[in-house]
C-alpha cells in the first residue's frame, strides 16, 4: 500500500481520539484515525458519562458549579501543584462540550454526583435501553464513531500505530501496522496521540507507579492500552509527566455487583493490625478510600459486620446507594456469599467468632478484639472517639456470625505520561513545542496531582473529550497555517 495522506492523523479511536477526529473534520481537515482494537471507544465504552459545567441541562435545572467555581474547586483540591492553564482550558471547554455532544446526537439524563458532597457535573449518557448504568457511555462512542464517518473521517481498525515520524523538528506522520503485520505509512500535517495510557501494562504500572498488578492493585485493564502513545511520543522527544493511577478500591477480582455494594457500606473497616484507619462514612468517596487503603500494611483492608447488620441490610437497606449499582438492599446475602465461595472466590469470609474471622483473614486477633470492644463502646455512647463517624452509622459488631471481605486498591486506569500545554501541543524536555504533535486524554492527563478530582465527577472522560476537541481544533489550525 502506498503512503496514506491526511491533514490530521489521530492515533487511536477512543474517547479523546474520536472527539479529536470530529473536531478536526468539523474544522475542515481531512482526518485518518488509526485504531488498534477491532472496535472504537476504548475505555470510553465502559463508563457512564463525562464532566460538564454550564451545560444546557445544568442551566435548565440551575445546577452549579459554573466554570469559575469549578476551576477554583479544582485548584484548591490539587493545591495548585498542577498546570492551571491546562485545567482552565479543560474546564472552559467543558462548558460547551455537553451541548456539542448533544448536537451530535448524544442524549443525557440529569447530571449527577458520584457521592454525597460531590458536585453534579457527571453527565450520565442515556443509553439505548434508556436507563443509565455501567457502559452507557458506549452508546456515546458509537454515536461519535458514526458521526466521524459521516464527516469523512477514515477509521482504520486493527491498525496500531508503531512510530511517529519526524523530519527535522517537525512531525510528518506515523507508521502503523495493518492486520497482516505489514507497515502502513501515513503522511500528515499534524498527529494527535490519544492511546489511553498504560492501564493494561503491568510492567509500566510497576515502574512508574510502584503498584504490583494482581497483588496490591486490581485495576481495570482495557485490552491494548499498554502505553504505546506515551512511548512513541517520548521517542519523538516529548517530556514525561508525573504518572499515577486513577485510584479506587474494591474486592479483588470479579464479584457480583450486589456483593460489591454490600462490602462498600460504611460498617467497620480495619487493616491487618485490626485497627481502624479511616472514618467509614467516607467510603463512597472511592478516591479517598483507595488512598487510605494504599497506605496500610500490604495495602489491605477488611470490611467487617455481624449478623444484626446483615439483617439490617436485608430489611431496612443500604446506607449508601450508588449511582453505578443502585441497589437499595440485598435480598439474601448468604446465597450471594455461597455463590461466590462456590465459584472459588477467596476474599469473602464468614466466621462464628472474631477469633475465627481473624484466623481466616490474617487480621491480628488481639488488634481486632481491641478494636471491636472500643467500636462497640462508641456505638453504645453514640460518639466515635477516633473519627467522629456519624452516629446513625454506628452499629455494634457483637452478634455472630461475622462477615468480612478483603478490600484492595483498584483504579480505572493510568494517568499522565506526555507533557502538553493548554493548547494540547506536546512539549519537549526544554518545554518547547514539537511542531505538529498533539496529545489528548489519559496519555496526557496529569492534572490531578496525587488524587483524582472525584468531587467534580466525570472528570477523566471529560478531560479526554475536552482535550480531544482542543487538539482537533488546534491541529487543524496548525495545518492550515503551515500549508
Ligand atoms: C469501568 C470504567 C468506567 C469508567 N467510567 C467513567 C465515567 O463514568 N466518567 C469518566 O469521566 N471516566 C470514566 N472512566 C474513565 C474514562 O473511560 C477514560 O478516562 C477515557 O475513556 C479515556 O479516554 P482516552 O481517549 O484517553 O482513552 P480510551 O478511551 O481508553 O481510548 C484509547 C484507545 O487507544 C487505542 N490504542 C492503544 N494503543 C494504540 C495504538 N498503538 N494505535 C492505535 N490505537 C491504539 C485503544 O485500543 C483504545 O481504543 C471509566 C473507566 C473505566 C475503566
Amino acid at each position: 500500500m502506498g503512503a496514506l495522506q491526511a491533514d490530521v492523523v489521530v492515533v487511536a479511536g477512543g474517547a479523546s481520539g474520536l472527539a479529536a477526529a470530529i473536531s478536526a473534520a468539523q474544522a475542515g481537515s481531512s482526518v485518518i484515525v488509526f485504531e488498534k482494537g477491532s472496535t472504537t471507544g476504548g475505555a470510553g465504552n465502559m463508563g457512564m458519562g463525562p464532566f460538564g459545567v454550564e451545560s444546557r441541562l445544568q442551566r435548565l435545572k440551575q445546577i452549579g458549579p459554573d466554570r469559575d467555581q469549578a476551576f477554583r474547586m479544582f485548584m484548591d483540591y490539587t493545591h495548585w501543584r498542577v498546570d492551571a492553564r491546562l485545567v482552565r482550558a479543560h474546564i472552559d471547554k467543558a462548558a460547551t462540550t455537553i451541548d456539542w455532544l448533544e448536537s451530535l446526537g448524544v442524549e443525557f439524563v440529569e447530571p449527577a454526583t458520584y457521592f454525597p458532597g460531590g458536585q453534579r457535573t457527571w453527565h450520565l449518557v442515556k443509553p439505548a435501553t434508556g436507563v443509565p448504568g455501567p457502559m452507557a457511555s458506549g452508546t456515546m462512542m458509537k454515536i461519535l464513531t458514526d458521526k466521524a464517518k459521516e464527516l469523512g473521517v477514515k477509521i482504520l481498525l486493527q491498525t496500531p500505530v508503531a512510530k511517529i515520524v519526524k523530519r527535522g523538528d517537525r512531525v510528518t506522520g506515523v507508521i502503523a501496522e495493518d492486520r497482516s503485520g505489514e507497515p502502513v505509512e501515513a503522511q500528515a500535517g499534524a498527529v494527535i496521540v490519544a492511546t489511553g495510557g498504560f492501564g493494561d501494562n503491568p510492567e509500566m504500572i510497576k515502574k512508574y507507579t510502584g503498584f504490583d498488578w494482581g497483588k496490591d492493585l486490581f485495576s481495570f485493564r482495557i485490552p491494548g492500552v499498554v502505553g504505546d502513545g506515551i512511548r512513541m511520543a517520548w521517542e519523538a522527544g516529548a517530556a514525561p509527566t508525573e504518572m499515577t493511577m486513577e485510584m479506587i478500591y474494591g474486592m479483588p477480582g470479579e464479584v457480583n455487583p450486589a456483593l460489591h455494594m454490600v462490602f462498600h457500606q460504611p460498617h467497620l473497616l480495619v487493616n491487618l493490625q485490626g485497627e481502624r484507619f479511616m472514618n467509614e462514612e467516607i467510603l463512597p468517596n472511592t478516591t479517598f478510600a483507595g488512598n487510605a487503603i494504599t497506605v496500610q500494611k500490604d495495602r489491605t483492608a477488611f470490611l467487617v459486620f455481624d449478623e444484626t447488620i446483615k439483617r439490617h441490610m436485608q430489611t431496612v437497606g443500604f446506607d449508601d446507594i450508588s449511582v453505578v449499582f443502585p441497589f437499595m438492599m440485598v435480598d439474601d446475602l448468604d446465597a450471594l456469599i455461597a455463590q461466590a465461595q462456590g465459584g472459588g472466590y477467596k476474599d469473602v469470609f464468614v466466621a462464628d467468632s472474631l477469633d475465627d474471622l481473624a484466623a481466616q483473614t490474617g487480621i491480628d486477633p488481639a488488634g481486632l478484639a481491641r478494636t471491636v470492644v472500643d467500636y462497640n463502646r462508641y456505638c453504645a455512647q453514640g460518639y466515635d472517639e477516633v473519627f467522629n463517624k456519624k452516629h446513625h452509622l454506628l452499629r455494634p459488631v457483637d452478634a455472630p456470625r461475622y462477615y468480612a471481605a478483603r478490600l484492595l486498591p483498584g483504579a480505572y486506569g493510568s494517568l499522565g505520561g506526555i507533557k502538553i500545554n493548554y493548547r494540547t501541543e506536546v512539549l519537549d524536555k526544554q518545554w518547547n513545542t514539537i511542531f505538529g504533535l498533539y496529545a489528548a486524554g489519559t496519555d496526557a492527563c496529569s492534572i490531578y496531582g496525587d488524587s483524582y478530582v472525584f468531587i467534580l465527577p466525570g472528570n477523566t472522560m471529560g478531560f479526554a473529550i475536552n482535550t480531544g476537541r482542543i487538539a482537533g481544533e488546534n491541529a487543524s489550525e496548525f495545518v492550515r497555517s503551515v500549508t
